[in-house]
């Protein structure tokens, strides 16, 4: 199974990746994730992406294209992937097909996870990171003792650009750069959209009847 899930920030990607990886058995490649430990590593790759992920701005294309078609072309998506934030741009999205045209490979789904403004600046607000296991939790649903994953028991924290000027910046981002992406999918017969409000069980629900359609 090859899905790409694309949605705004804090639409819920990242959740509903975790429970696709489980069901299908594949690896989850968030973009963001890879990333964050980058830059918590110290790497040459996370010294440059830090400067504009700080400020809620977009890598620039070529360090990602490079990235994601570096993970693409490893051993490890040989039985399928989730593909999470990337692509973010039009010419990622055709990077993308460049690299599955060498792999002969081609997506089964492109899963578009719908959440409007309002309700991500709320989510957004209230999301707490796992430092060691990148779950996602959300105080307003769970609960969380002293700071403690209770997934994992590693340390949670908040991201910096959940902050509400950051993300005003990566939702201005969103609409003028990303949001075209969806058209370069649109002919393909492979978009899914998805209502993303409601509890994760519901969201991910959704997402399997379209997957399986
Ligand atoms: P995310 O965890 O997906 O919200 O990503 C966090 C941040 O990482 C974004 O706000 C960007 O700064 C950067 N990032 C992640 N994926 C991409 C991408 N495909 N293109 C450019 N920047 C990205």
């Amino acid at each position: 199974m090859r899905l790409l899930l694309f949605g705004p920030p804090g639409g819920g990607k990242g959740t509903q990746a975790t429970l696709l990886k489980e069901k299908y058995t594949i690896p989850h490649i968030s973009t963001g994730d890879i990333l964050r430990k980058s830059v918590s590593d110290g790497t040459t790759l996370g010294v440059r992406a830090k400067e504009h992920m700080d400020k809620g701005k977009l890598v620039p294309d070529d360090i990602m294209i490079g990235l994601v078609g570096e993970v693409l072309k490893s051993g490890d998506c040989n039985n399928g992937f989730i593909l999470d934030g990337f692509p973010r741009t039009v010419a990622q999205a055709e990077a993308l097909d460049v690299v599955f045209k060498e792999l002969d490979i081609e997506l089964d789904a492109v899963i578009y996870v719908k959440v409007d403004q309002e309700e991500i600046i709320s989510r957004l607000s209230q999301r707490w990171m796992c430092r060691s296991c990148n779950n996602i939790f959300n105080t307003a649903i769970d609960t969380i003792d002293h700071n403690e994953c209770p997934k994992c028991g590693g340390i949670l924290y908040q991201r910096d650009d959940d902050k509400p000027d950051v993300v005003k910046q990566r939702l201005d981002i969103y609409e003028k750069t990303t949001l075209p992406v969806l058209n370069y999918y649109n002919t393909t017969g492979k978009l899914i959209e998805v209502d993303g409000t409601g509890n994760v069980r519901e969201v991910y629900n959704r997402i399997l009847a379209g997957v399986q359609k």
